[in-house]
Parts: structure tokens; sequence; C-alpha cells
């Protein structure tokens, strides 16, 4: 395993220029440098007193749903302040560099379109898409509430059947969307090289994806600043914060190109 860190990121660079098809994995770490918290970091003011893992379930939003209402809300405004960082613009360069390359991301903040990656495969959903608990109904976005502040807030009512609307995002506990998973399975089992960037590979069963490449023969790069469930299955592993390690890959790979 290379880990140094210039050696680990020419390293990962090399792999990566090899490869003609690359997958890149990201979790709640790959937003943390555009200050959208981690769920294991505190969330402050009025949900400071809530476990996020506890409030992202259908039996939370059954018990209390103006609380797990409102606290998506939260999460939506934060999410729209925020920008995308200079890890999100290397992977939309990266994405000019290499024959193929998709992102499968866990992360339900929509910033890698924002930043204008092309390929995303969301895995957990969206927080700007709404559906109905029971049928799962579409609800239109423009119609759902938006709390100016922090506040516990009454979802609406599903226009067909009246059920209550809930975020568009996987819950613990819940299924993946099929086709989405499915081709995020078939792209893990394909690529030949895979960028895991800020996942702690506890959440399943995302953290097999890695998994499933190194299997067939891909090269594992992980980049985070913490060792992770999945350190030990990387082949190169670049400690540091996404938007500093990706855009040092990235020039890395276009100095190798030029040389
Ligand atoms: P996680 O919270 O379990 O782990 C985050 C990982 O990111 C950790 O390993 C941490 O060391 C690493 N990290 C922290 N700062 C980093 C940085 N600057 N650069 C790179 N890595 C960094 O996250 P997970 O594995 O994605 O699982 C949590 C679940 O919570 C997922 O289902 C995800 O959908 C959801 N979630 C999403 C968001 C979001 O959409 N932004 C935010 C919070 C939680």
């Amino acid at each position: 395993m290379v880990k140094q860190d210039g050696a680990a990121i020419q390293a990962a660079a090399r792999a990566l220029r090899a490869a003609p098809r690359v997958l890149v994995a990201t979790g709640a770490g790959m937003s943390q440098d555009s200050g959208i918290p981690t769920f294991r970091d505190a969330a402050g003011g009025l949900w400071a007193r809530y476990d996020p893992e506890e409030l992202a379930t259908e039996a939370a939003f059954r018990r209390h749903p103006a609380r797990v209402f409102g606290w998506y809300a939260w999460r939506r405004r934060l999410v729209r302040a925020a920008a995308p960082h200079a890890g999100y613009h290397a992977l939309v360069a990266l994405e000019g560099l290499v024959p193929e390359l998709a992102i499968v991301t866990q992360n339900v903040d929509g910033l890698h379109t924002r930043a204008g990656s092309r390929r995303v495969l969301e895995l957990h959903g969206s927080l700007e898409r709404f559906s109905c608990l029971d049928a799962r109904h579409p609800f239109p976005a423009d119609r759902a509430p938006e709390p100016a502040a922090d506040t516990e807030c009454e979802p609406p009512r599903c226009e067909r059947c009246g059920a209550p609307v809930r975020p568009d995002v996987v819950w613990f506990g819940e299924m993946l969307p099929e086709q989405v998973t499915a081709e995020a399975w078939a792209l893990a089992a394909s690529c030949r090289a895979m960028l895991v960037v800020g996942t702690s590979g506890l959440v399943q069963p995302a953290a097999q994806l890695p998994l499933i490449a190194r299997e067939a023969g891909a090269t594992v790069i992980e980049v985070n600043p913490d060792p992770t469930e999945l350190s030990d299955a990387a082949h190169i592993v670049c400690r540091g914060r996404a938007g500093a390690v990706l855009p040092a890959l990235v020039a890395a790979l276009t100095q190798g190109a030029t040389q």
C-alpha cells in the first residue's frame, strides 16, 4: 500500500492515467470543505440535541413529521448557501482527462451536479426532491414549505393520496433505488480505478462498492484525512482533505500527461 503523501498522489495519478474507466465514490466528507457537516460532526442550534442518524429514519418521520421535515429544510438551506469547493471542480476536470468517468455519491446535496460533473449517480436520493410517504407519489419541490429559520415544519400532504410528504432521500433501513444501484454495482465491477472520497465505509450497502472494485481487479484509492473501514482495502491512501487532495491529484495527472 502506498501511503506517503507526495508518493501517494503520484501513484494515484498513474493509476488514474492507466484506467480506461474510472469510478469516483463520494460520501459526506466530500462536502465538508464546502461547509456541509457530516452526520458525525455535531450540528448546532435547534438540532444539536438530536442524533442525525435517528432523524434520518421512517420511524422518526412517522413519530415526529414536523421535526424531521424541519430538519431537512434546515439541511436544504445549508446546502443552497454552500458552493462546490476546489475538489468538486477537480473532479469535473478529471472527467476531461480520462476516457470514462462516473461518480456514485451517497450525498444528497447535489453539489457534484452543481459543480458541472455530468455522470452522477445519487445512491441516497436528493434533498431537492419530494415524494409521499406511503405510495411515493412525486411532489413538486416548488410547493414544499421552506421555513426561513430553524424550526419544526409540518410536511405538506400528497395531492393524490393525502399521505404526508417526505424528502426523497434514502433513510437508514430503506432500500436503495433499484436502477441507480444496478448501474453503480456494474460500474464498480468494471472500472479499473476507483477513487473513494470522504466516506467512513460504515453505511451499507454503499460501503461494498470499493470492495467489489478491488475484487474485480481495480486499483482502489482512498482520499480521507482519517483512517476508515475501507483503508485496508485501498491500494493507495491519500491522507488529506478532499478540497486539497483532489486538485493536487488532477495537477499531478495533468503534469504527467505533458511530460
Ligand atoms: P460519514 O459521516 O460516515 O463519514 C464521513 C467521512 O468523511 C469520514 O471518514 C471522515 O474522516 C471523512 N472526512 C471528513 N472531512 C473530510 C474532508 N474534508 N475530505 C475528505 N474526507 C473527509 O459519511 P458517509 O460515509 O457518507 O455516510 C453518512 C451518511 O450520511 C450517508 O448516507 C450520506 O448520504 C449521509 N449524509 C450526507 C450528507 C451530504 O449530502 N452532504 C451530509 C451528511 C450525511
